[in-house]
């Protein structure tokens, strides 16, 4: 199931499996805000899409 996560900023990062997700966040982390995050950090503040 796809699951999503809201950045602060308001953006909303999508991603069909969890690899996907975390990877997608963290690409927008560190290009938008210079912020590394890790694995367990992205899945911690993801939440399935309804
Ligand atoms: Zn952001």
């Amino acid at each position: 199931m796809a699951k999503i996560m809201q950045c602060d900023c308001g953006y909303v990062v999508r991603g069909e499996t969890d690899d996907e997700l975390v990877a997608n966040v963290q690409e927008h982390a560190r290009e938008v805000h210079d912020m590394e995050l890790t694995r367990e950090q992205v899945l911690a503040m993801a939440q399935q899409e309804e």
